[in-house]
């Protein structure tokens, strides 16, 4: 039985100690806001994330069960029937939990490095923080640590098919 029957969620309310998961989700480009202390209820559209076993079995709460943080995303995923949009990856800011936005080549100098700023394919800010990113500024490990989580899960490579 699924312990969120019906719901899509669309905003991801999880607590402050699961920050790293909280992290990981915005990467696959899912709404997280932290918060610090758990509503009674979550409001539509949202679950909440925690692992405060009182709150296990009530109306939009999924109890993270696992310590390790690959398997506390394999769960979250898996338990609401989330399939990761890989367009949508890397389109948070990571700090903020907000949409980046695109940002031109020429707006980006003295932003990023020389190289980044002649050699990236494209670039992107956070509205809130002002954080630029482009592809590979997460790092390498960041786009390896994903593929491998979402190679683990069933109908992996149906999700994973190249959005071009
Ligand atoms: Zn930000």
């Amino acid at each position: 039985m699924s312990p969120v029957p019906g719901r899509v969620p669309q905003v991801l309310l999880t607590e402050r100690m699961l920050g790293r998961l909280a992290t990981w989700l915005r990467l696959l480009g899912y709404d997280t806001p932290l918060i610090e202390r758990p509503p009674a209820f979550p409001p539509p559209g949202a679950v909440l994330l925690t692992r405060r076993q009182r709150l296990a079995g009530r109306p939009g709460v999924l109890l993270v069960a696992h310590d390790r943080l690959e398997d506390q995303l394999r769960q979250v995923l898996q338990e609401l029937n989330l399939r990761p949009d890989p367009r949508l990856r890397f389109s948070r800011c990571l700090r903020c939990n907000l949409e980046v936005r695109p940002l031109q080549r020429q707006d980006a100098a003295g932003l990023v490095p020389d190289y980044t700023l002649a050699t990236a394919p494209a670039f992107t800010r956070c509205p809130g923080c002002g954080q630029v990113f482009w592809p590979g500024s997460h790092g390498a490990r960041a786009e390896e640590r994903i593929s491998a989580l979402l190679a683990d899960l069933p109908e992996a490579a149906s999700w994973d098919s190249p959005a071009t």
